[in-house]
């Protein structure tokens, strides 16, 4: 599929944050929406050289890019990262909502430290960093943008993922509640979905060839997805060509929502 967007100013004197794009699905959008003229907030938490290799590719192809360390799990940490927007490229209108981790353990087997890693990370960090950038943008009365890299399991069941469904079930509905809250400030919130995305997060599915063919069985469109799948959707999402889009969820699947069967 082609990388080039269609229209590269779409995004033109805007300023993005992009949580966890050191790396995969959160890199290929800081690349993207820095190649449509946005000023991009590159974080990271523990992968300083991807957040480096995300920057000097944004800025090799003509844009602009700070890195900033933030773990979104800490509430002083996200508002750092909207300061430091602020503080290096003087505003913030669209917020991607990317970081994310997943632990593979049987409900039974779930222990509370990773229960409450991926609960912080996932819901508990894109939670408190919208509310630093919404309050920023209500201060101003300035619209703005905020997309949360969910997931097919925000709805569909995976067992043994439990902790994991929950943190995005449960970013479904902030979703759907801040669209209706935000409404009226002229910001707009929804969720992208992606479904099976070839990155570091699905290392073990990729190195598990039955399990892989048999989730690839699964999709209508008879791939893995790629980061830049899921990179153009959340481009024309964040532009103002979507200034009239909230309150949904948008499926990058392949189809897979629709024809999945559990092994
Ligand atoms: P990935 O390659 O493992 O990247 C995860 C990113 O999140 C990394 O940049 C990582 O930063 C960052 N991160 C993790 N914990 C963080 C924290 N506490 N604070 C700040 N950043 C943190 O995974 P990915 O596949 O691109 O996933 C990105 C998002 O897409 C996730 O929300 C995931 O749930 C969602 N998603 C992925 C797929 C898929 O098939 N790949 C499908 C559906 C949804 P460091 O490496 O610097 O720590």
């Amino acid at each position: 599929m082609s990388t080039q967007p269609s229209q590269p100013t779409r995004l033109k004197d805007k300023v993005a944050i992009v949580t966890g794009s050191s790396s995969g699905i959160g890199q290929a959008i800081a690349i993207r929406l820095a190649s449509e003229g946005a000023s991009v907030v590159v974080d990271f938490r523990s992968h300083p050289e991807g957040a480096e290799e995300t920057r000097s590719k944004i800025e090799s192809a003509g844009g602009k890019a700070i890195v900033v360390q933030a773990d979104v799990s800490k509430i002083a940490d996200t508002q750092n990262l909207v300061d430091q927007a602020y503080a290096q490229l003087h505003r913030c209108d669209i917020l991607i909502n990317n970081a994310g981790v997943e632990k593979n353990a049987p409900f039974c087997d779930v222990t509370e430290a990773d229960y409450d890693q991926v609960l912080d990370v996932n819901l508990k960090g894109a939670f408190f960093l919208t509310q630093a950038f919404v309050r920023k943008l209500k201060a101003a009365h300035l619209p703005g943008r905020v997309l949360n890299i969910s997931s097919v399991h925000e709805d569909m069941v995976f067992p043994n993922f439990s902790s994991y469904c929950a943190s995005k079930g449960g970013m479904r509905m902030l979703m759907r509640n801040l669209a209706v809250e935000l409404g009226p400030f002229g910001i707009t919130v929804n969720n992208i979905a992606p479904g099976a995305i070839s990155t570091p997060i699905n290392k073990s599915l990729l190195e598990d060839k039955p399990k892989l063919n048999a989730l690839l069985a699964n999709i209508p469109l008879g791939r893995l997805g790629t980061t830049d799948d899921v990179a153009a959707l959340t481009a024309f999402l964040a532009s103002d060509e979507a200034a009239y889009i909230t309150g949904s969820t948008y499926v990058v699947d392949g189809g897979l929502l629709r024809n999945y069967h559990e092994q």
